[in-house]
């Protein structure tokens, strides 16, 4: 990572985006903390990681920052403690069944826990995701949890030709407006990655996860 990296992807950010603030979630899967913390050094504040346990020891290492940190990554059940006790967003939820256990363990921290709901646009079978019809169902179920706020939706559109994807941007678009209509807190739409971020924050999005285009290649392309 140089720091003309992150500044090249500000401003293809701002140019995208001139008159909204879209934030920018620079990916951190299989980043040593050294590396993080020179990111961070340049600025960058919100980071984010697919998974729990590589993230904890990295949390650890850079607690003198303050940094705000994604979970991205497909939560387990057996997760939820660590995610909501060391996370400040979880940006993948996308079953009822996690809400009762972010929310007890959330209680230690004292705010509430920032949450997106993770849609599979595409309908994928490889990939999780709460299905596009049950979303307000799920919506629905956050009342009851006073440590979570619903602040959105995120997607993870197949790669698929262009068409295709103006398409899923479009469909997360409609549901964003739909969803914002039933809860107050939701203000954020979080889809785009290093090859197509611009594309994203053209239909909507106002949040964006780039890894690659920051850091690099990941040694391991699968991770
Ligand atoms: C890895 C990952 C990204 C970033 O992908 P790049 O192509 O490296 O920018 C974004 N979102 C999720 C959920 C990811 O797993």
């Amino acid at each position: 990572m140089t720091q003309s990296a992150l500044e090249l992807i500000q401003s293809r950010i701002s140019a995208a985006a001139p008159a909204t603030n879209v934030t920018l979630v620079a990916v951190s899967k299989t980043r040593t903390a050294a590396e993080i913390r020179r990111l961070a050094e340049h600025g960058q504040r919100v980071f984010g990681e697919n998974y729990v346990q590589e993230s904890l020891s990295k949390q650890r290492e850079l607690s003198d920052l303050n940094l705000e940190w994604h979970l991205i990554g497909h939560l387990q059940s057996n997760k939820c403690k660590e995610a909501a006790q060391a996370f400040d967003w979880v940006d993948s939820v996308d079953r009822a069944k996690l809400l009762a256990p972010l929310n007890r363990y959330r209680a230690e921290v004292g705010r509430p826990l920032n949450v997106l709901i993770q849609v599979n646009i595409d309908d994928e079978n490889s990939k999780s995701g709460c299905a596009p019809e049950q979303l307000i169902a799920l919506a629905r179920h956050f009342e009851a949890f006073p440590l979570l706020r619903l602040r959105g939706l995120m997607a993870i559109p197949a790669p698929a030709d262009l068409p295709q994807r103006i398409g899923a941007f479009e469909r997360m678009r409609c549901l964003f407006d739909e969803l914002k209509q039933t809860a107050p807190s939701v203000d954020t739409l979080s889809m785009g990655m290093s090859d197509d971020f611009e594309l994203a924050i053209a239909h909507g999005a106002n949040q964006v996860r780039v890894g690659t285009a920051l850091f690099g290649p990941r040694a391991n392309a699968g991770a």
